[in-house]
């Protein structure tokens, strides 16, 4: 009995590695441009993130710092000239699925009813420690900013 129990482990020990393994496959055969496509969608998200969350804390502290806000919206205009260049290049059955996808994410994110009130859930509920320190003027900025909202510098 005991021995047997073995062998039906070892068999699924081996499945699970068969299917990590076919699933490390599936992601490599992933067509480049869909994985760039995906990169590069995260960045637009976490850059349009970014620039939110500046207009809002200058907004509140009753501040201006037009050149960076500047700076943020030709960063996502690049990123978005970059997604189009990369649709462009995809076949019609990859632009489809990637649209598939990405309709679905839209659809994940507007999903709550009270969309008003969640950025500041998100706000409140974001773990403090989520920074890092500009390697040009040293003062600590947001983990994902992508300019330091002191001297302007690109991190
Ligand atoms: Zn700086």
């Amino acid at each position: 009995m005991f021995e047997l129990d073995i062998e039906m482990l070892k068999e699924q020990g081996l499945q699970i590695m068969d299917t990590a393994k076919k699933t490390a496959i599936d992601i490599a055969d992933k067509g480049k441009n869909q994985l760039e496509l995906l990169n590069q969608q995260a960045r637009l998200s976490k850059s349009q993130r970014q620039l939110g969350a500046l207009v809002y804390s200058l907004h509140k502290a009753g501040e201006e710092n037009q050149p960076l806000v500047d700076k943020y919206i030709e960063a996502i205009a690049e990123i978005e000239k970059n997604i189009e260049e990369i649709k462009a290049h995809m076949t019609p059955a990859e632009r489809a699925e990637a649209e598939a996808a990405e309709a679905e994410t839209v659809e994940a994110e507007t999903e709550p009813e009270a969309a008003d009130e969640e950025p500041i859930e998100e706000e409140a509920d974001r773990p403090r420690g989520e920074t890092k320190i500009c390697p040009v003027c040293h003062s600590e900025v947001d983990a994902e900013a992508l300019f330091c909202n002191h001297c302007g510098a690109q991190l």
